[in-house]
């Protein structure tokens, strides 16, 4: 038996808590991955997915974390040069990637705690120079959460250049509407905001970026999206699936349908404000105005309170935060607010921090 008790509870942005029947759907016994039952559980998953990004498009699984499709998006849809839109740690990771897989790629980088403006974009896209573009739409790392909508706007002015986009942390917690948002490939692993145990990706990918593959030569095999695609026609995934995490997502998304999209993503909003609030009041904000993310705050520590002597104290009352992240540490820590947390769950993090902190006055 488990004991739920001796674990603590994750206000780390991702992996996030993951509910109990959740955790015990992962405990299924194995279908054959070539069987009628897992293509009929992929029948079932799929729809759900799409429902949840307004979209359309096609929706491939990876038994792989979210890099793995990060990986992918640039390796199927680059064949001149990509811009990558850099704004703190994740998107940096990005253009690494690209650049590791052989591709031409600049970067536009921008302070981090500031978002992307579109005019910016804009103006970098009408050189001509280049045929994709990658955005973290949330950036974790700092908890900036980019316009999407605005940079939509943007990339509809060009329609040849592949609108790459990182749904990491915001998918499932945020609303994203694929289709009319244009975007051609929009990925997220399941355990940030979906609330499920790491181990597997989702992307939706556009009839556009397919046919953006198939002028690009050296897909690899494992996140080729042409044989993504050819396996999706039999309801089945190129290699062994992560199953048990398909059937967790599978039931989640149930939960998901009956708390209501729209309720969703206004607990994430009503969430992100009472943080928000509480953090201004306490200490700062990282982040610049306009541009918070709705499902992490990044706390600036003007009170330079030791963050990891906090997280340790939280510690014995099960619970966890995160540190700033890379260079961040201990400049800033950061509380997620996504998946299934509640409201209540996050006065009862802020009420512990305020009783630890005020111990040493
Ligand atoms: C967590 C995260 C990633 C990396 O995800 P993995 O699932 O660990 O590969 C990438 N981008 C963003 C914005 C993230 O939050």
């Amino acid at each position: 038996m488990v004991d739920y008790r001796r674990y603590k509870k994750l206000f780390i942005p991702g992996p996030t808590e993951v509910r109990k029947e959740v955790l015990e759907e992962m405990g299924r016994p194995m279908i054959g991955h070539r069987s009628k039952e897992l293509s009929a559980l992929y029948g079932e998953l799929v729809p759900k997915l799409q429902e949840l990004l307004y979209t359309k498009n096609h929706v491939f699984l990876s038994t792989s974390s979210s890099t793995g499709f990060m990986e992918a998006a640039v390796r199927n849809c680059v064949k001149k040069k990509c811009l990558n839109l850099v704004c703190g740690a994740f998107s940096e990771k990005w253009h690494k990637i690209t650049v590791a897989n052989g591709k031409d790629a600049e970067a536009m980088e921008i302070e981090w705690g500031t978002g992307h403006r579109a005019g910016d974009i804009e103006e970098k896209l009408s050189t001509g120079e280049f045929d994709a573009i990658t955005l973290v739409h949330n950036e974790t790392s700092t908890g900036t959460m980019n316009k999407l909508q605005e940079i939509s706007e943007v990339m509809k002015k060009f329609p040849d250049v592949m609108f790459l986009v990182d749904t990491v942390s915001s998918m499932a917690g945020v609303k994203i509407e694929v289709d009319k948002l244009g975007i051609d490939v929009c990925l997220a692993g399941v355990q940030k905001a979906f609330a499920v145990p790491p181990g597997l990706a989702v992307a939706a990918v556009s009839e556009k970026a397919i046919e953006k593959a198939k002028q690009v030569e050296n897909r690899g095999y494992y996140f080729d999206f042409l044989t993504f695609l050819k396996y999706d026609g039999k309801k089945q995934t190129i290699t062994t699936p992560a199953i048990s995490q398909m059937y967790a997502l599978n039931l989640q998304m149930d939960r998901v349908k009956e708390e209501g999209l729209e309720n969703r993503f206004k607990r994430h909003k009503e969430m992100a404000d009472y943080t928000r609030k509480w953090a201004s009041e306490n200490f700062g904000l990282f982040v610049e105005e306009g541009y918070r993310s709705d499902t992490v705050t990044a706390v600036a520590n003007n009170k330079g309170i030791n963050v990891a002597e906090l997280n340790e104290k939280l510690g014995e009352r099960k619970m966890m935060l995160s540190n700033g992240y890379g260079d961040l540490k201990e400049k800033t820590f950061r509380i997620g607010h996504m998946g299934d947390l509640t409201l209540d769950e996050m006065k009862e993090l802020t009420d512990a921090i305020d009783e630890i902190l005020g111990e040493g006055k």
